[in-house]
């Protein structure tokens, strides 16, 4: 027999999802693993899912999605963040923001094309990336707060640079770009011919509520694919609905992809979605509160152990640094969880750039994050005065 397709033998499961495997041997552990909102998704939007049902909204959709969800994404994306996309031929719905990622990368790359990914990253851009026979190449943003500056992009671009992935806020550090920032990307940028995938996906969940989309930017709308979806604005991670809003001639080749690869989002999932723009807009505003209040608990805790951690703008996650400690991410977070139970994901799950960290999740309830900490607390206590 041929054998199989080697850049698939080369990908190695998530290490995120290879440590929950190992936390589910742990029944009476804390998890402050999650990628998801710990909230239902609204009960508006469920009931349209089930009246999709009843009614029989049950087919194929078109290739690009309902008509109505994307006139919807483009009221709703554009009164939120200033996007103005053309509903028709600029908006395509897709199964999730990473399926909006993986036809915005193949729809791209050539073998030999180099990805700009700013580290410690998101596990779900590197395999993409060389699924689609091109290069990942981190920049390393450690010793700039976890992000990309002019200077280090600058360093990294070549003629071979075809994309460079953007996530605000970001997984797992949830920092975000200021405008100012996004202007000083936008200006090395200019000159070159590279695109920019800015993963949105977090946006609703900025703290300060001041989320900036590069492509609202001078001269950047032209060579920028905006991903956005509803996994965690509203808690909807297993409705897989997610949107690509970019230019006519990105979206009419990566309709090519999406067409042969799902043929369209789910139809119940899409009326859902449909529910969720046109009467949701201001879900995600509990969510993002509570959530805001718990990266304020974290860091205090954190900084109390003496663990050193970039304050996360966004999004649900924190990343200290545990060097202090003396052990691997691995054996940090192995014996947290077998001695506190207490489950973290390590560090090493977001390239080898983030070796020497540990993210924690902090989309729980106020009392079981309080416990953890605490737990984790005394974790840390002890090994620092061994
Ligand atoms: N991008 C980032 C930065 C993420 O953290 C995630 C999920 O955790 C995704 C994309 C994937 O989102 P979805 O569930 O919509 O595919």
């Amino acid at each position: 027999m041929h054998q199989l397709n080697p850049v698939t033998k080369q990908i190695q499961i998530s290490g995120i999802r290879r440590f929950t495997d190992l936390v589910a041997k742990y029944p009476d552990a804390l998890s402050l693993t999650i990628g998801q909102p710990h909230w239902p998704t609204p009960q508006h939007v469920k009931e349209a899912a089930m009246v999709a049902i009843e009614k029989g909204y049950t087919t194929y959709t078109p290739n690009r999605g309902l008509p109505a969800l994307r006139e919807a994404a483009h009221a709703y994306y554009g009164t939120k963040f200033d996007l103005d996309y053309h509903p028709e031929k600029e908006i395509l719905v897709t199964a999730g923001a990473t399926h909006a990622l993986d036809i915005s990368l193949r729809a791209l790359l050539e073998p030999e094309d180099e990805v700009l990914i700013p580290a410690p990253a998101y596990p779900g851009y590197e395999p993409i990336v060389r699924l689609a026979g091109a290069q990942p190449v981190y920049i390393d943003t450690r010793p700039d707060g976890f992000k990309v500056t002019p200077e280090t992009l600058q360093r990294h671009i070549t003629e071979r640079t075809k994309v460079l992935v953007l996530p605000s806020p970001a997984n797992p550090t949830g920092v975000a770009y200021t405008r100012e920032e996004l202007q000083a990307l936008a200006a090395v940028l200019e000159p070159t011919e590279a695109y920019v995938i800015t993963d949105e996906i977090y946006s609703e969940l900025h703290f300060a509520d001041a989320h900036v989309s590069l492509a609202t930017l001078p001269g950047m709308r032209e060579r920028t694919i905006v991903i956005h979806g509803l996994s965690k604005s509203h808690s909807m991670t297993g409705w897989r609905i997610g949107f690509v809003l970019a230019p006519v001639e990105i979206v009419e080749e990566m309709v090519k992809v999406l067409q042969y690869s799902i043929s369209c989002a789910s139809s119940i999932s899409q009326y859902a979605a449909l529910e969720a723009l046109l009467h949701g807009q201001r879900d995600a505003e509990p969510m993002r509160e509570q959530y805001r209040q718990n990266r304020d608990v974290v860091v205090r805790a954190l900084t109390e152990m003496g663990l050193e951690v970039a304050v996360p703008d966004g999004a649900f996650y924190a990343f200290p640094s545990i060097s202090s400690i003396g052990q691997s991410s691995q054996e940090f977070a192995q014996a947290l969880l077998h001695e506190a139970l207490v489950a973290v994901v390590p560090g090493d799950a977001f390239s080898t750039l983030g070796e020497g960290y540990i993210r924690l999740s902090y989309a729980c309830e106020d009392e079981k994050l309080q416990t953890a900490l605490g737990r984790m607390g005394q974790y840390v206590a002890r090994q620092t005065s061994r």
